[in-house]
């Protein structure tokens, strides 16, 4: 017999794929959680039906929501990652050996423990004594927080429960307090085929605070569209490279930062005229 897990991407389009085990079921309070095993992506971490990483295609994400906006900084030391509780995006940070310290933020502790216990290739920087995690709301701890971090990535969920506030104006206000003078944001903002919308409104509401906001763009195979962007704003220094790209990753390179926000036509016209 086969079983295979559906995830309907958007009201009219879905993903599936055949499961071997089922590791972990469990409702938190914020959210139904399940790591499953795959044929054909290994192990993946889904909430709420919405697949929030694989072991096969994590990199793609992980690598582009930090290398790009912390070789946009000149000098990143204090990070702070806003959701991301599998680690990925920790993992990525650590790989700066400016970096100081990361305060990683995530809200269901939940999601912190499964992924040290089912995903390991993910959660292995967890402990690094570099790394602080706070169980907590994103946005209550950064309107709290001031002139403090160089960087601020915001690892979310799709916009819906605590999450819908992680992509207003009003939050986007309080990293920029919460970010030192030459501070950077980046934000997972969603595929700009499936939630065109969300990416031009989380665009906007950047742009009421920060000077400087570009989008950057990749592949990403089990979100929807399998095509995501990330928003990038700066408080003062330009979009570019800032510093050397001397990291490599399996996807990442100093080419693909060179071009990181020389954007198609149509993304273009759609941050531009809102089509
Ligand atoms: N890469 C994934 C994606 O784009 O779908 C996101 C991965 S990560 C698991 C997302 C995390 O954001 C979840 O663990 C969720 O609990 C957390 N989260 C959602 N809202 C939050 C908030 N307001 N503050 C902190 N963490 C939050």
């Amino acid at each position: 017999m086969e079983f295979w897990f559906k995830e309907a991407q958007t009201k009219d389009l879905a993903l599936e794929v055949r499961v071997t085990d089922i590791l972990h079921l469990q409702q938190t309070p914020y959210q139904k959680l399940a790591v499953i095993e795959t044929v054909e992506y290994g192990r993946m971490l889904i909430l709420d039906g919405a697949i929030q990483c694989t072991e096969r295609d994590e990199f793609l994400y992980h690598e582009m929501i930090t290398h790009v906006p912390l070789f946009v900084h000149p000098n990143p030391q204090r990070v702070c990652v806003i959701g991301g509780g599998d680690g990925g995006t920790v993992r990525e940070i650590l790989k700066h050996p400016s970096v100081e310290e990361i305060k990683h933020v995530e809200i269901d502790g939940a999601v912190v423990e499964a992924s040290k216990k089912f995903l390991p290739t993910l959660s292995c920087g967890l402990d690094d004594p570099r790394v602080e995690i706070l169980i907590t709301d994103g946005i209550k701890y950064l309107e709290n927080t001031k002139g403090y971090f160089d960087v601020i990535i915001i690892d979310s969920t799709d916009p819906v429960g605590p999450a819908v506030g992680l992509f207003s104006a009003e939050f986007y206000g309080y990293a920029f307090k919460a970010l030192r003078e030459d501070g950077v944001i980046c934000a997972q903002t969603e595929s700009p085929f499936a939630n065109t919308k969300l990416l031009l409104k989380s665009w906007n509401n950047m742009r009421v605070h920060f000077p400087h906001v570009g989008v950057t763009i990749g592949y990403m195979p089990t979100y929807p569209t399998g095509f995501w962007s990330y928003t990038i704003g700066s408080k003062k220094v330009e979009l570019k490279a800032n510093r050397q790209v001397n990291l490599s990753g399996k996807y990442f390179t100093k080419s693909v930062m060179d071009k990181a926000f020389d954007l198609p036509p149509f993304i273009k016209d759609l941050l531009n005229n809102g089509q």
